[in-house]
């Protein structure tokens, strides 16, 4: 997935997971049909009928780019083992436990010829259409090709720090403004709706199905965000995007706001490599020039330089991955996040171009994009179960959702003047009233919430 720089694996020391962002869970988006040999007889012209005929089936369920590529990432296994070897993976085990069979898909799941990678946008309509205000935007179309013209000036050359000029009335001009409201619970945009891991299985199994329809069985597997697979690296081979500097996958008529998933095959496809017209940007970074942005935007500098993360200070990892107690000297660098991190595509010029999803399942529930703090610490156990059931933060429970809360209004409550009495008054009684939960872990970050009230 491509949800934060935590997923996206595999360059350079550091990358992180896959959401983000990359594996953040174990494989359990996986469906398969392994054993099958794909149906004999079909030619080269064949195969690339089919090629065409998948690419235009992924447009109908959805997915904004589709691509094939073949399973050689020998290039990538230098950088893999070197990430792996600094422990830039923090807590995920999982991600060192398939070692080298991240880069290798035919030793993953034996018999893979070919990976096709989707991708399928997640930024809610209604958040894409808002404006500061959260009013309805105008004019969205007209704007675009001035816009995507401007960003291209914008790489080429050392254009400086250009700001984000024509950028208010933009969606992420509310996003700064939440993560600048100390009362606000920032979560993560790919969080806000219904998890994407069952919206984009099922799809993908869709997509599989049609395949075996039209040549029998075969052999397959489908992943969504899972642990062994080097997703950002087979999307850039088979032409859907390209990695930027904060490591996740960009295109340039998409920003960086979507999901990837793949299905492995057996079925000797002609890749997209083998076409000038879909082929992939040669190497990372191949629209980002000499832009900075996302690694100057890093709240705890995590990006410790172009194609780096390093999970252990990333937030995604710290409020997702991370089991614990998260460290003290990061938790003022956190804010008021309180479930991932977008800062580093907020920051990203090509996301003006972001897309609408185009399936309601990401829509905001729970009214996500607008929570307070105290609203959310205020649920019990038995009301963040009901209300993030199909939700991808029911995943990390309700005492790691506890936890990030208190760190948020631990900070909150250093905001100083800009945070007004009565709700310094609200924060502090949110925080009393959990001094003695029945969780260590929150207790002590309780604890260390309220202790901002002397700094
Ligand atoms: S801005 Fe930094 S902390 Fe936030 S998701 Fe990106 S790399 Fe992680
Ligand atoms: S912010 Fe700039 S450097 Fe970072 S990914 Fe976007 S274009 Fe590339």
């Amino acid at each position: 997935m491509n949800r934060s720089p935590l997923h996206s694996d595999s360059k350079g020391v550091s990358e992180v997971s896959e959401a983000s962002p990359r594996a953040l869970e174990p494989p359990l988006c996986e469906s398969s049909h392994e054993g099958a040999r794909a149906a004999p007889g079909f030619d080269r012209a064949a195969l690339a009928q089919l090629a065409a005929r998948i690419r235009a089936w992924g447009r109908e369920l959805g997915f904004g780019a589709i691509g094939i590529s073949d399973t050689d990432l020998s290039d990538a296994e230098a950088g893999l083992a070197a990430w792996l070897e600094a422990g830039c993976h923090g807590e995920m085990d999982y991600m060192a436990k398939h070692g080298m069979k991240r880069a290798r898909p035919a030793e993953l799941v034996a018999g893979t010829r070919r990976v096709i990678s989707v991708r399928m946008a997640y930024l809610p309509a209604a958040t894409l259409a808002s404006d500061a205000d959260g009013k309805p935007r105008e004019s969205l179309a007209t704007a675009a090709s001035n816009e995507r013209r401007d960003a291209s000036r914008e790489f080429v050359g050392d254009q400086g720090d250009r700001g984000d000029q024509g950028d208010q009335g933009d969606w992420r001009a509310r996003e700064r403004a939440r993560l600048d409201d100390p009362q606000a619970a920032v979560v993560s945009i790919y969080a806000r709706g219904r998890d994407y891991h069952k919206v984009l299985r099922a799809r993908l199994q869709q997509l599989a199905q049609r395949i075996e329809a039209e040549v029998g069985a075969y052999g397959h597997r489908v992943f969504t965000d899972s642990a062994p697979v080097l997703e950002v690296e087979l999307a850039q081979k088979a032409g859907v995007g390209w990695r930027g500097k904060h490591t996740l996958l960009l295109q340039r008529d998409a920003g960086s706001l979507f999901f990837l998933g793949e299905i492995y095959v057996d079925l000797p496809l002609p890749v997209d490599a083998d076409d000038p017209s879909s082929a992939a940007p040669g190497h990372a970074g191949a629209h980002c020039g000499s832009c900075t942005r996302c690694i100057d935007a890093c709240p705890t500098g995590a990006i410790t330089g172009p194609y780096r993360v390093d999970a252990r200070r990333c937030i995604s990892y710290l409020t997702i991955e991370l089991q614990g107690s998260i460290p003290e000297d990061l938790r003022p660098l956190i804010g008021n996040r309180v479930y991932g991190c977008d800062d580093c595509q907020l920051a990203c010029p090509w996301n003006k171009f972001a897309q609408a999803a185009p399936v309601a399942d990401f829509d905001v529930r729970h009214g996500l994009d607008r929570a307070t703090l105290v609203d959310l610490f205020g649920w019990s156990a038995a009301e963040f179960d009901a209300r993030m059931q199909g939700s991808a933060i029911r995943r990390i429970g309700y005492e790691r959702w506890s936890r990030n809360l208190a760190v948020a209004i631990g900070n909150a409550l250093r905001a100083g003047a800009a945070l007004p009495d009565a709700a310094r008054a609200a924060l502090v009684a949110a925080l009393r009233a959990r001094e003695h939960d029945a969780s260590a872990l929150v207790r002590e970050h309780v604890r260390w919430a309220l202790a901002a009230r002397d700094d």
